[in-house]
């Protein structure tokens, strides 16, 4: 194993997957621990569910996912979060991070979410989203994780022990030997993180570079675009053509969306605008507790064969409604219901799932007792097709923000 990747949800997991199968890397998502590490796999992905969670079970979950992936001896180890920096107000990527420098004996990771091909840029240690600063998109909405402070240094210093740096735009384009020695400073100067500018491919082949002997990188899924290139010009690997062969899917199609994301906001109104079936979870219903699992599928069984989306997506407005209405873990109850409606459908005869939302995913997959997911190709950026082993299910995870205003349609259609 050359890369094992601790993933802080499960659509960032097929995420970053998905950027290493690009590179021509065999890459594996699993999701229990219990199990054997896959043979044959240049990188392994473990998916947690730990970006919401109390930071002592992130911190838990993480260290015994660090510790199955050592027995792969991989050469390095990649901690996967959000492209968004999504965290609370009390972690979870600072304490994970510095649990995971401690465990490794190791004195500096770098911290970078960015991922340009998405928009998703750090300048002046500054999170941009597209042409806005990150407090200013639709992240200051989020219902679990609203991100208010775009500078990362201050979000990242606010959840850590250790001190936080910035390695800044005019270091990073000057390459990597100038942003190793950089770093190399920082540590000496009792840095633990350092907070890294990437503008586009070349910032993070900077990047990649410069991190390359680092036994831990803190990063969003942009740099695994990157990486590969220096693992291969090291000799670590050679790029393969069949890094991503799964076989066509096939079976019933549904998608269930349980983000409150802009993108997804925006796919599931097109999806509805087209007239297609859809199906929304009304939260009042819920608190009221009906039993909308049933009503799910009834509405499901009117529509024939065709593909039906559920769906609580909902705007910020609905979304503060709804927590009034279902308490402080209207989220929970939210994804324990897609879930199960989720698992009725695949029950049911449904071999291709689309889930829209990292939490919602995570959810979904723990209640279909996904153990390993092998990656196919990529329907957008940072989102692909994915077989689940030994069984005749095929899921997408798409994190809420990604995805073209057509996704739900466009990976149906290159899936079947
Ligand atoms: P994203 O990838 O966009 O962050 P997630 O699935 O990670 O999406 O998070 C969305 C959260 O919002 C989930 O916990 C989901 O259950 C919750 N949610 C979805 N719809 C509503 C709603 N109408 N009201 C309140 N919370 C909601």
């Amino acid at each position: 194993m050359i890369l094992g990747v601790i993933a802080d949800d499960f659509t960032g997991a097929t995420d970053v997957a998905s950027m290493l199968v690009r590179q021509g890397l065999r890459a594996v998502v699993c999701t229990d621990l219990h199990d054997p590490l896959p043979g044959e796999a240049d990188a392994v992905v473990v998916a947690l569910k730990s970006r919401t969670a109390p930071v002592q079970q992130a911190v838990a979950d993480s260290l015994a996912a660090l510790a199955w992936l050592r027995q792969g001896a991989p050469r390095q180890i990649y901690f996967k979060y959000c492209s968004t920096f999504d965290s609370t107000a009390h972690g979870n990527i600072g304490p994970v991070a510095e649990a995971l420098l401690d465990a490794l004996g190791a004195p500096l990771a770098i911290a970078c979410p960015a991922l340009p091909e998405n928009g998703r840029t750090v300048f002046q240690g500054h999170l941009f989203v597209g042409e806005q600063l990150l407090h200013e998109s639709g992240m200051r909405h989020h219902p679990l994780t609203p991100m208010t402070d775009a500078n990362l240094v201050r979000v990242l210093q606010a959840q850590s022990r250790g001190r936080v740096g910035l390695a800044t735009h005019s270091v990073v384009r000057q390459g990597p030997a100038a942003l190793a020695a950089h770093l190399a400073q920082l540590a000496t100067q009792g840095h633990r993180l350092v907070v890294v500018d990437a503008v586009d491919g070349a910032a993070l082949e900077s990047l990649a570079g410069a991190c390359v002997d680092h036994a831990l990188v803190t990063a969003g899924s942009g740099l695994a675009l990157a990486l590969p290139a220096v693992y291969a010009q090291r000799g670590w690997y050679q790029p393969r053509s069949d890094a991503a062969p799964l076989p066509p899917a096939q079976g019933r199609a549904a998608i269930v969306a349980g983000s409150c994301s802009q993108a997804t906001q925006v796919q599931v109104a097109h999806w509805r605008d087209a007239g297609l079936p859809a199906w929304r979870l009304d939260p009042a219903a819920l608190a009221a507790g009906g039993d909308l699992v049933a009503e799910a599928l009834r509405w499901a069984a009117a529509q024939g064969a065709s593909p039906t989306l559920f769906h609580a997506t909902a705007d910020p407005e609905a979304v503060r409604a709804s927590q009034a209405l279902l308490g402080a873990d209207a989220g929970a109850q939210i994804e324990h219901c897609l879930a199960r409606i989720a698992v009725a459908l695949v029950e049911g005869g449904v071999g291709r799932l689309v889930v829209a939302g990292g939490e919602t995913s995570g959810a979904v997959t723990q209640a279909l007792g996904v153990g390993q997911l092998r990656i196919g190709g990529t329907i957008d950026p940072g989102v692909p097709w994915t077989q689940v082993e030994g069984r005749p299910l095929w899921l997408a995870l798409k994190s809420g923000n990604f995805g073209s205003v057509d996704f739900f349609a466009k990976s149906l259609a290159i899936s079947s």
